[in-house]
């Protein structure tokens, strides 16, 4: 898929879905990010200098790590030569996290390393990061959606290539890939840090591809019934103190549990305690939703 991009004089330049990088250069491009990594096959090799020549980048090439599929290329991508270089280093350094580097709040940055290197239940192996990032979040919302990280799989994603296949199946002509606004994951919902640095993302991107700007905004600013990184509902609907009231789900849409599918599609009400997610259809509760599900109230940006 391609991200046309608006370029001064009139021009415009198109902008593959290489992974995230649609939304990674629009946070170079509004300053929050000094260098970004990016891997594509070699054929896309002549196309990433036009790129670089076209948003006057600089490239640093990169090492193939042990991961790398052969034919791929690893390369920083710069504002300029010193900032790729500085965050190529920071990069090849295993002891590091590069994300200081790459522009993230140390903020958040320290909680996503501390959920890394957490080896008990509620570490990177057994507790998805949005879950770690609510316990530190308002539990009330509405949570501006420039920080919803629900679809950003990168920094998070499992191995298990057979669960993205589905997902991305489920969602024929939507790019998971590029469906998120901040490319790294806050330490809180509302840390101002990541914020700031998000409205800053947020005015660059309304200016540069304001197409993909009102696509994010219509799948990023909707509550999300959430158990794990492909199993959520996004609910077309306001939430409003512990609950929403909802007119039907939207896209994205994952794999639920029969149950839970036939209770949201007979509600129109999520109700949030303590103990469990309750669904209404008005005042009458149908019942409660399977598992461990966390009620995310995101809405508008401000
Ligand atoms: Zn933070």
């Amino acid at each position: 898929m391609d991200y046309l991009f608006r370029l001064p004089g009139g021009r415009s330049f198109p902008v593959r879905s290489l992974g995230n990088l649609p939304v990674e250069l629009v946070a170079m491009l509004a300053g929050v990010k000094p260098a970004t990594h990016c891997s594509f096959r070699e054929t896309e090799n002549a196309y990433v200098d036009r790129l670089c020549r076209a948003f006057a980048l600089k490239r640093v090439e990169l090492a193939p790590g042990p991961d790398s599929a052969p034919g791929w290329r690893e390369v920083m991508l710069g504002r300029g030569i010193a900032p790729a270089r500085a965050a190529a280093r920071v990069w090849s350094r295993e002891a590091e996290n590069p994300g200081v580097a790459l522009g993230y709040p140390a903020c958040c940055v320290r909680r996503y390393v501390a959920w890394i290197k957490d080896k008990g239940p509620d570490g990177a192996a057994h507790c998805d990061i949005v879950r770690r990032i609510r316990r530190f979040s308002p539990p009330r919302g509405p949570w501006p959606f420039l920080l919803n990280n629900v679809f950003y799989g990168y920094s998070r994603r499992t191995a298990d290539q057979e669960r993205h296949r589905r997902l991305e199946k489920a969602n024929p002509g939507l790019d998971l890939a590029a469906l998120n606004l901040v490319p790294w994951h806050s330490c809180s919902y509302r840390c101002p840090r990541s914020l700031a640095k998000a409205r800053a993302i947020w005015s660059a991107m309304r200016r540069l591809v304001p197409e993909h700007a009102a696509r994010l905004a219509a799948c990023l600013s909707k509550p999300v019934v959430f158990w794990d990184w492909d199993r959520f509902a996004v609910l077309e609907g306001v939430a409003k103190g512990s609950s929403v009231r909802y007119r039907g789900l939207r896209p994205p849409v994952s794999e639920l549990a029969r149950g839970d599918a036939r209770l949201l599609g007979s509600g129109d009400l999520v109700r949030a305690s303590a103990e469990e997610l309750a669904v209404f259809a008005g005042s009458r509760r149908l019942g409660k939703l399977s598992g461990r599900p966390l009620l995310l109230p995101f809405g508008p940006a401000a």
